[in-house]
């Protein structure tokens, strides 16, 4: 592809990253289904582990396949570098344990996915990593937590499930005024909605399991690195002197001078995939990659199927609360016209609402709501192709105590609904007989 040329979204999804395989021809990807590289002599071998040479060594450090979903990603986000993981936590685990070591701490948003409040909160705290937990809707409950020992803020783009818009602008400030990174989840949004890094965050994570892949059949997820932090400038170089001094995990290797602007990505690849093992198999690359040639085209309708979905739940008699930012009347209304991709005039606010049905024992209608629908599944997932339903307090959010849950903004009552991309008139059919049969 010329590289002079800006291309657009679609051109990148299908392309980036990739080139008709010089060997064969073949023009789609090929799934290099290896562990190792043969070396050409005993001095290429010494230089590809020194980091001299670029090239492939064993599949758990890189792999060809890998690499064109890395680069595609990396493109996409308008980032540097990333790094293919296993899945989502594996991702997040690695794009922090690259910055982080026992004694530091995280201010984090409380409203994160489930899974990450347990990874932060209960599994990086047996490693002696603690994280805050702070409510993103004040920018300066982050400042307000920063300790001398805090590495990373940390945020969702759109939270799951309580789909909040995180205001990244004023947190990557603050942020950056302590020479901290800011480190964002886009899974919800996905690339083609919004890109953090034009906000001023520093390293993006994705769960590709979900968007992504979007057909839900393939666990994965990315870390990518905008290239724009500065880990030689104060203060952020007496926060992060591993970046600069001679790697002990790695034959002494100085990433940041060594690589400049893609250093935190080389040491996230060598210091922690490599070592702890979470990198993502060629085949399960091969399959997002396949998902995200299509990401442009399945947003956009993901987008106006949840927006009509949301409609109609708010016009519903049988139906109390609707909590989805597309809607004019959400309170993240205007700040996601400012960070996300218009469609139709407003602003693409994904797939993922909430709601709470009108009755007398609302947890009980949800769970009736859920036994009820004909067509939509009843799984713990979102991104897919597929309307997925779920009761996040009796399942996903189940580990959480009620206090957590509050924080979360996980009420007992709330339906979550990740909008597949069917015909609409078919999921508002299923959605409405679901209300009957829940109240009935
Ligand atoms: C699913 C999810 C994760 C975890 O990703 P996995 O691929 O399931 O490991 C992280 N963050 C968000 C926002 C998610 O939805």
């Amino acid at each position: 592809m010329a590289q002079d040329r800006d291309y657009g979204f679609g051109t990148r999804a299908i392309h980036a990253g990739a080139i008709p395989d010089p060997v064969t021809g073949a023009r789609a990807t090929p799934i290099h289904q290896t562990t190792s590289f043969v070396f050409d002599s005993a001095e290429h071998a010494a230089s590809l582990f020194n980091l001299q040479t670029f090239g492939n060594v064993y599949s758990r450090i890189s792999n060809p396949t890998v690499a064109v979903l890395e680069e595609r990603v990396a493109a996409l986000e308008g980032g540097r570098a990333a790094l293919a993981c296993a899945t989502g936590m594996a991702a997040q685990m690695t794009a922090l344990l690259a910055i982080l070591k026992a004694g530091d701490h995280i201010v984090a948003a409380s409203t994160l996915y489930g899974g990450t409040i347990g990874q932060l909160g209960i599994g990086f705290s047996r490693l002696g990593i603690e994280t805050t937990f702070v409510d993103p809707r004040d920018p300066d409950n982050f400042r307000r937590a920063i300790r001398p020992t805090t590495r990373a803020l940390y945020g969702e783009t759109l939270g799951n499930p309580r789909v909040n818009v995180f205001d990244i602008e004023p947190v990557a400030a603050i942020a950056h005024e302590h020479g901290l990174p800011l480190v964002i989840d886009n899974t919800v949004a996905s690339p083609y909605l919004c890109n953090p890094f034009a906000f001023g965050a520093d390293i993006v994570v994705h769960s590709a399991t979900k968007y992504l892949g979007g057909h839900g059949t393939t666990m994965a997820g990315v870390v990518v690195e905008s290239g724009k932090f500065d880990w030689s400038a104060s203060p952020a170089r007496e926060k992060f002197p591993e970046m600069l001094e001679p790697s002990k995990a790695y034959h002494g290797v100085k990433f940041h001078e060594t690589f400049g602007d893609f250093g935190y990505t080389m040491k996230a690849r060598m210091e922690i995939n490599r070592t702890f093992g979470g990198s993502l198999s060629p085949l399960n690359a091969w399959l997002i990659l396949q998902g995200i040639e299509t990401l442009h085209l399945r947003m956009q309708a993901h987008c106006r199927n949840a927006l009509r979905v949301a409609q109609f739940l708010s016009d519903h008699p049988l139906v109390g609360w609707v909590n989805y930012p597309g809607l004019a009347s959400s309170p993240d209304h205007a700040l996601a016209a400012r960070q996300f991709r218009a469609i139709d005039g407003g602003p693409g606010c994904s797939g993922i609402l909430t709601f709470g049905i009108r009755a007398a024992d609302p947890a009980k209608a949800g769970e009736r709501f859920i036994d009820a629908c004909e067509f939509l599944s009843h799984l713990a997932n979102i991104g897919d192709a597929k309307t997925l339903v779920i009761h996040p307090a009796s399942t996903t959010h189940r580990q959480l105590s009620e206090d957590e849950l509050e924080r979360a903004g996980v009420s007992a009552d709330m339906v979550r609904l990740s909008v597949g991309i069917e015909d609409i008139d078919d999921i508002l059919w299923d959605v409405d007989q679901a209300l009957r049969a829940a109240v009935a």
